[in-house]
């Protein structure tokens, strides 16, 4: 994991902020001085620093400014904000700035958290006006986001179908081709609002357009006049709002042990499967697998050593059956996978394939060196129901455990 950066003169401060970093669980580096500062930068990667605005020997800002210049996203520390201060400050490519007050310490931890999730997400900007697409594009990324930019609605919906894993679209509202109010309705036939954020932003002030934008879907509506801070923190308020859903859903569907989709949830996914294919040439598969004699890991090593199995099983598994299946925990020791691409022909040998590397693997824990066994009962005749076809699995595990377990078994 990339690391923070911490420039400080003094020492008290730079200490509070590295406790409290590192108790969210962030690695820090600290450098006392600017010529520390350049050195550390050059060795290392950072995904965000934080300067203080005033350092020894040094011009106000100088630390900010070796930031920017490293493409370092660049947290302001200032002790105080007059009129001065802030127009300063404001002039720079920063992400925020936070005052050099114990009582601000969360805030700091907040926007390192902000930023550290901010990789890898994508955001689109758009909008006719060339100078704001850039403007606004520039102020996001170096909130550490990945900016893609269109022109005008046509073409964003274009950006949109090739990088379906933007997050968040920040648009105008008139444009040629296409206005922002025909972009939000088109994008909201594509994604819900509980997984994909519009912000609409426009000069337009005519009381009834927000509503109009809110009613189409938009999720929030900013005139154009607000100052950059407010524009940031409904776009931070807004991402934060996707992850909050994003993790409750996570918590409903995925078993907490492994981290595997639940059982609730392979039905969910499975039984439309099931329909779709139901009536047609090639069908689904199913398989149950169960881990041999798991009883006696909990007996003997411990049921703490049991979870480091079940963990280490479900990885495997997740690993192996990759893009192939969807994997699930049915309960306890036993897992479901259900395969939409992979023939009847092949799923012997994939199946063999997995059983054949549990057999080969051992799962250490605490100094004991566990090895495992799993078998397997699969079916790829879809019969009447996808219940049905858990039952054929179900009996051929069972079948496969009565002949000596280890074994993959199919209803033929
Ligand atoms: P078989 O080869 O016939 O499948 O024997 P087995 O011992 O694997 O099966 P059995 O159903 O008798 O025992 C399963 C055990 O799995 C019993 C239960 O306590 C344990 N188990 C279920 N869920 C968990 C879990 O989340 N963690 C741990 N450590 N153990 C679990
Ligand atoms: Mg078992
Ligand atoms: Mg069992």
């Amino acid at each position: 994991m990339d690391k923070v950066f911490i420039l400080d003169s003094s020492k008290v401060t730079a200490s509070l902020i590295q406790r409290h970093l590192q108790q969210a669980g962030f690695v820090c580096d600290i450098a006392f001085s600017y010529e520390d500062a350049e050195r550390l930068i050059a060795e290392k990667n950072y995904f965000v620093g934080l300067s203080s605005l005033v350092l020894e020997g040094v011009p106000s800002g100088k630390g900010l400014d070796l930031l920017i210049k490293n493409n370092i996203p660049a947290i302001a520390v200032t002790s105080n904000l007059d009129e001065d201060v802030l127009n300063d400050i404001s002039q720079k490519d920063i992400v925020d700035y936070v005052l050099k007050k114990s009582e601000h310490i969360d805030y700091i931890v907040r926007i390192v958290k902000r930023v550290s999730k901010n990789r890898g997400l994508k955001v689109m900007v758009v909008d006719d006006s060339r100078a704001v697409r850039s403007w606004l594009s520039n102020i996001l990324g170096h909130q550490g986001l990945t900016v893609l930019q269109a022109a005008d609605g046509a073409e964003a919906a274009k950006v949109f179908y090739s990088n379906p894993d933007i997050k968040l679209v920040l648009t105008d509202y008139a444009m040629p081709k296409m206005d922002g109010l025909q972009l939000t309705a088109h994008l909201r036939t594509i994604r819900p609002m509980d997984e994909l954020s519009i912000i609409v932003l426009s000069s337009d002030s005519k009381s009834r357009t927000a509503p109009l934008f809110l009613k189409t879907g938009a999720n929030d509506f900013i005139h154009k006049s607000a100052r950059i801070e407010e524009i940031l923190c409904r776009v931070n308020s807004n991402l934060e709002t996707l992850e909050l859903i994003a993790e409750s859903r996570d918590r409903a569907n995925k078993d907490f042990l492994t981290g595997l989709w639940n059982r609730r949830y392979f039905f969910e996914h499975s039984e439309p499967l099931y329909a779709k294919y139901a009536g047609l040439g090639r069908g689904i598969s199913v398989a149950l697998m169960d881990i041999d004699h798991f009883k006696k890991v909990n007996d003997t090593y411990g049921h703490d050593a049991g979870d480091e199995v079940l963990k280490r099983f479900a990885t495997l598994l997740a690993d192996y059956i990759g893009e192939r299946g969807l994997v699930a925990r049915f309960g306890g020791e036993e897992f479901t996978v259900v395969f939409e691409t992979v023939s009847s022909e092949d799923l012997k040998s994939v199946l063999e394939g997995f059983r054949e590397l549990i057999e080969s693997v051992s799962v250490e824990f605490e100094g004991d060196v566990i090895s495992l066994t799993v078998s397997i009962g699969a079916t790829s005749d879809m019969g009447e129901s996808l219940t049905g076809m858990i039952t054929r699995a179900d009996e051929m595990l069972y079948e496969a455990k009565a002949r000596g377990r280890n074994r993959v078994l199919f209803a033929e």
